[in-house]
This record gives C-alpha cells, sequence and structure tokens, in this order.
C-alpha cells in the first residue's frame, strides 16, 4: 500500500515537473515519472530479416550501457537509409500518384511518444518522430505541417523516389486499377504473382523495433512508407500510438506489421501490451490480439499478413502472424544476428 502510494506520488510528481518544465522543450531528459527496472540484460527486437542490421546498430549503444531510446531510433535509420529496402524510408515504394510519403512512431517507458504521418521528402522519419516528442507539446504531425516542422528542425528536403522504385511504380501503373483494396497488400511468399510488384516482391514490411536497457528503460520504434500504392493521403497503423507500437514501462512493449487498417482496428499493440498487462506472456498476448483480427474478419484473413512482436519488460519476448514467413530479429549480449520464425496461424503459404 506504502509503495502504491509513493508510486502515485512520485507519478505525480514527475508529471507535475513535466508540465512545469514544459517551454517548448521536453525531452526525455524530463524527470523519469518511474524507477527503472533493475533488469541488467538489454536486449532489442525487430520484424522482419531487415530487423538484424538494425539491431546491430541499436546494439552499438545498448551494449555501452546507452538508452534505449538512442538505441531504436539509431536502429531504425538502418532500413529507413537502405535503398534496396523498398518499404522504409528513402527508396520506398511510392503511393498511387507517385509520392513517396512516410509514417513512423517513436515511444520511451514513459508514455513520452511522437509521431510523424504521410511526412515527404525526409528520409528519417524516426527522427523527426522524436522531435515532435521532444520539442513539441503534441504527438502526431502529419503531411505538410510535419514537413514543416522537419525542415524548421534542421532536416534535409530529398527527393525519395529512386530510379528504382519509380521503374516500379510504373510498371504498376501498366495494370492499375485505381481502386483501392486491402488485398494489394497481401503477401505472396516470393511466389509471384499476386501484389502486382516487380518480381513478386511484397510491397510492404514495417519496421517496429523494442528494446529495453541495461537500466531497465524500455522504448519503441516503428517506420514505414506504407502499402505501396496507397491511396494519397493514407496512413497506416505504424505511426498511430497504440495501434503500430505501443510502450508501458511497467508492462512492455509492442510493434505490429502487416495490413495497418486491420490493427488499428483493434489498436493492436496497445491490445498486446494490455494482456501481458492481464498476465499473458508476450507470444500469448500476440496470438490472442490476431486472433481477435481473424475472428472478426475470417474470410480476409485467408488473403492478409498482420504480424505482432511483443517484449515485456523481463525481456521476454514473443511473436504471432496471420500468415506464416513473417519473421523477428533478436539481439542481445550473447548473440546479434538472431532471426527466428514467428509461429502463425496458417503454416502453409497462400495461393
Ligand atoms: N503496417 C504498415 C501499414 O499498413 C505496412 C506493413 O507493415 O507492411 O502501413
Amino acid at each position: 500500500m506504502t509503495d502504491r502510494r509513493n508510486f502515485l506520488k512520485n507519478s505525480l510528481l514527475g508529471a507535475t515537473a513535466s508540465v512545469l518544465a514544459w517551454g517548448g522543450k521536453l525531452s526525455a531528459a524530463a524527470p523519469e515519472s518511474r524507477a527503472p527496472v533493475a533488469s541488467g540484460a538489454a536486449r532489442v527486437i525487430s520484424t522482419w530479416d531487415f530487423g538484424v542490421a538494425a539491431n546491430q546498430a541499436a546494439w552499438t549503444i545498448l551494449g555501452a550501457g546507452g538508452h534505449a531510446l538512442d538505441a531504436v531510433e539509431a536502429g531504425a535509420r538502418v532500413p529507413e537509409a537502405d535503398l534496396k529496402n523498398h518499404s522504409v524510408g528513402r527508396a520506398g515504394y511510392p503511393d498511387r500518384d507517385g509520392h513517396v510519403t512516410l509514417d513512423a512512431s517513436i515511444m520511451d517507458h514513459n508514455y513520452n511518444c511522437g509521431a510523424v504521418a504521410a511526412i515527404e521528402h525526409i528520409a528519417h522519419p524516426i527522427s523527426v518522430a522524436r522531435r515532435v516528442m521532444e520539442r513539441t507539446p503534441h504527438v502526431l504531425l502529419v503531411g505538410e505541417g510535419a514537413l514543416q516542422f522537419a525542415l524548421e528542425q534542421g532536416f534535409k528536403k530529398e527527393e525519395l523516389l529512386t530510379p528504382e522504385s519509380d521503374k516500379a511504380w510504373h510498371e504498376w501503373l501498366k495494370t492499375a486499377k485505381y481502386n483501392p483494396s486491402i488485398n494489394s497488400e497481401v503477401h505472396d511468399y516470393g511466389k509471384g504473382g499476386t501484389t502486382g510488384m516487380p518480381g513478386g516482391a511484397n510491397n510492404h514490411d514495417t519496421i517496429g523495433m523494442l528494446a529495453i536497457d541495461a537500466q531497465g528503460r524500455m522504448a519503441g520504434a516503428c517506420t514505414t512508407s506504407g502499402m505501396a500504392w496507397k491511396m494519397r493521403g493514407r496512413v497506416g497503423d505504424s505511426p498511430i500510438i497504440g495501434a503500430g507500437l505501443y510502450v508501458d514501462g511497467e508492462i512492455g512493449g509492442a510493434t505490429s506489421t502487416g495490413v495497418g487498417e486491420e490493427v488499428i482496428r483493434n489498436a493492436g499493440s496497445f491490445l498486446v501490451v494490455e494482456l501481458m498487462r492481464q498476465g499473458r506472456s508476450p507470444q500469448e498476448a500476440c496470438k490472442e490480439a490476431v486472433m481477435r483480427i481473424v475472428k472478426r474478419r475470417l474470410e480476409a484473413s485467408k488473403t492478409i499478413q498482420v504480424g505482432f512482436l511483443a517484449m515485456n519488460r523481463a525481456g521476454e519476448v514473443g511473436a504471432y502472424a496471420i500468415q506464416h514467413g513473417f519473421s523477428y530479429a533478436v539481439c542481445d549480449a550473447k548473440k546479434q544476428d538472431g532471426l527466428i520464425p514467428s509461429l502463425s496461424l496458417y503454416t502453409t503459404s497462400y495461393s
């Protein structure tokens, strides 16, 4: 009881201090409202195989005793800069009208969070999201306003549509119907044919990262170019706190990939964290969140992918997806290049 009273008191003091500290510059350096977990075991996890390189960048910070928030930002910047990655950052596939529009969010263990949606011309939306969190009183900036803020913050305006992505877009235009269909999101698992992507490549895949540092602080980041060939102005789950990303420093964090609309409808990442709060393991929580989507959308679930990845504050990890083929990367002091296939509802390829 005393502990709880102290916790409440400290939380209130922390909140008041944060408000008083406000003056255009709130930051992760604001007073912590919670004692960090004394775990001592740093770990970072990420969605998909490109998470391996992202984790390694994050580990240069975590392994040296750095802050989880710095680690996830550094990690997320790796696929954002990768010209071979067409689902995140620079070189991301554009929308139906040829505009590369990016979504990103970041959150720490203390409910500090920031996001940008449908931002154009900025190669590292994750870093803009962090500035939104630390230097504005807001959580989410979109479109033109997000770009204006980024430029004011000194980010460089760039052309993000690479010749390769432009070519892929023109290929798609040959057969494209200007008719948004959620099935344009479907994975083809390397078989080709269903996505309309050159070479049968997938037309989406977000990087979601979760980290816990040596002091037990957690943070998460999520960044994507969203669905390829989406409608102009379409925003997915990735920049929506509680959908594509959620972190609660007392419980754990979760992130998602796949058809963002389905994740938003269920407040997916928040749901995973709440299920962990109720005592589920990260694995059980991810499975339950997937099954809620499947239950509601049984027919559609056969042709769409949604995957959740979660870590609790003890550093336990779990994942679950609708379709097979989802993988996640795990990096800690023992192993920096772990890549694990996720469990999934359907274990054979959809075709
Ligand atoms: N979740 C992302 C979105 O809907 C895309 C993805 O993960 O593939 O924008």
